[in-house]
């Protein structure tokens, strides 16, 4: 079987250990590849490449703008070219259906277009400042930071390896990149693309091991000068702890537990698919699920009983045969959802749909999980506290818009939420109230490359996407010029 390896300073390398570690299909519970196993060794190799890369060699930083996006628009277009099989590896590794898969390499390819593009636009700024020092001309360049620890989840191995390192390349940083160490195909095969381009030796570098090794290591490196991360709150904080010691610079994209509100004057249909979408697409392992529907008194049996109906068609299977939900990422995992389940009707939520493990046809050895819909629900309870990160949506209700804004932020995230309603004036005012850094008004989900994504409170801060997306990754140079440069008479003597 083929050992997935590092890739430091150029070259595929195993770990310094010879450890590794088995990668399992979820949809049949099978090994599919020998991963190497690293640890802070390995991560302290990659650094020292990626710091010999930026302040030593300097080749990418000082290349230009253009040049650096030429060779961003050829990954994007070797992306392109192997586009159905990339999808296919997060498909196996991760269990999404596979219509799920080809839409975030899509999203990849364009998220590297995106930078290429953004990158050779104008930046910096040109100041009219006063001339107490005598005459001056003043302006700023955005520089990058240097050597980037990422750091990055397995519920879109691809794409969210995609949105660090595409910005991160584009502003000239040198990198080092840890994917979830259970799901390192795709990224594998993202650095294979690197490895085939014409980035500069040592400007990237792939280090495969876990997050109490490598994570941790990126996180307290003092050669590291910035670490950015999307996972759970928990390892966010420990993130930031580490990250103290040389003062680095950190972004946090972190988990959420999203209010999806829903007046009874909404289209209906409407906001029952779309709130399918918010929980079930990929499985409910999304960070910005709506995972909590509040929704008005009076549309509450007539929606939930659609939503019963709808979610009870869900199909489920091997993701490769594209039904509409595959299995969860891992045993581990899917246990952890059942547990919450278990939960839920422990603390007296009302279960109207789903519940259970999915064991039917071919999905005996698979992590499958059923839609589960829970009603009942007060926000004092667990499920509607805590983020699950499957395909569990508690239901609340309200009567009066302050109630339903009230519920909506009673959480401690404040990554998402959404509005559905066809009083345009009141989804204004209502999405206006929500604390949170991504809202939707009659649709949930829709992501893109052009507009910043990240959260309130304790779901994280700094921005992946958009301009601000790059500007986590560059830092601002203040440049003064005196426009005499003779002596401005300061002192008396
Ligand atoms: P996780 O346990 O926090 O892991 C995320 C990454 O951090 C993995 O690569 C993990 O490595 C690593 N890690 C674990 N412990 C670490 C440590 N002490 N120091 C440094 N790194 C460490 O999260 P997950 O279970 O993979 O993913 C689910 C979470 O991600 C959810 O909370 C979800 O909301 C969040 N998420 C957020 C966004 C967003 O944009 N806001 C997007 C996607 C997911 P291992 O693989 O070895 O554990
Ligand atoms: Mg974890």
């Amino acid at each position: 079987m083929k050992l997935l390896k590092n890739y430091i300073n150029g070259a595929w390398v195993p770990a310094l250990s010879g450890k590794t570690r088995n990668i399992i299909n979820p949809a049949t519970g099978e090994i599919i590849a020998l991963a190497t196993d690293s640890d802070q060794k390995d991560a302290q190799a990659a650094i020292a490449a990626a710091k010999e890369s930026f302040y030593g060699q300097g080749e990418w930083r000082r290349m230009n703008a253009q040049a650096r996006a030429d060779i961003l628009f050829g990954i994007a277009d070797a992306i392109a070219a192997k586009r159905d099989e990339i999808a296919q590896l997060d498909t196996i590794n991760n269990g999404k259906p596979l219509r799920e898969a080809e839409g975030d390499i899509d999203d990849a390819i364009h998220c590297f277009r995106y930078y290429a593009g953004l990158i050779t636009k104008p930046y910096g700024g040109v100041y009219d400042v006063n001339d107490g020092f005598g005459p001056m001309h003043s302006y700023t360049v955005q520089e990058p930071v240097g050597v980037c620890g990422q750091i990055t989840p397995w519920n879109y191995p691809f794409l969210m390896a995609v949105w660090k390192l595409a910005p991160a390349l584009a502003a000239g940083n040198s990198i080092v990149f840890k994917p979830a160490s259970i799901t390192p195909l795709s990224t594998v095969a993202l650095f294979e693309i690197f490895a085939d381009s014409p980035l500069p030796r040592g400007c990237v570098n792939l280090v495969l091991g876990s997050g109490a090794t490598v994570g941790q290591e990126l996180a307290q490196n003092k050669d590291v000068d910035i670490i950015t991360f999307t996972g759970s709150t928990e390892v966010g904080q420990s993130i930031a702890h580490a990250a103290v010691g040389n003062l680095k610079k950190v972004g946090l994209e972190l988990g959420g537990k999203s209010p999806n509100i829903i007046f009874a004057d909404a289209d209906f249909e409407g906001a029952i698919e779309w709130a399918m979408i918010g929980i079930f697409l990929n499985q409910g392992e999304v960070c910005a699920a709506g995972s909590r529907i509040i929704i008005e008194e009076s549309l509450k049996d007539k929606f939930i009983k659609r939503l019963v109906e709808r979610a009870q068609a869900i199909t489920i299977g091997n993701g490769l045969q594209n039904p509409d939900m595959g299995p969860l990422v891992s045993k581990e995992h899917m246990e952890k959802v059942l547990q919450y389940i278990a939960t839920g009707q422990e603390e007296g939520a009302t279960l109207v749909c789903g519940g259970n493990r999915y064991t039917k046809g071919n999905c005996a050895k698979g992590y499958f999980v059923e839609p589960t819909i829970f009603t009942d629900c007060t926000s004092q309870m667990t499920i509607v506290k805590e983020e699950i990160f499957g395909p569990v949506v508690t239901v609340q209700t309200f009567q009066t818009e302050e109630e339903a804004i009230a519920l909506a932020n009673d959480t401690i995230y404040g990554l998402a939420g959404a509005v559905f309603t066809t009083d345009g004036a009141r989804a204004l005012r209502v999405v206006k109230e929500i604390r949170a850094g991504i809202t939707w008004i009659n649709c949930y989900n829709p992501t893109f490359n052009e507009a910043p994504w990240g959260g309130y409170k304790m779901s994280g801060y700094g921005r992946d996407l958009g301009v601000q997306g790059l500007e986590e990754y560059q830092q601002t140079k203040q440049i003064n010029i005196a426009l005499n440069p003779g002596p401005i008479g300061w002192y008396q003597n």
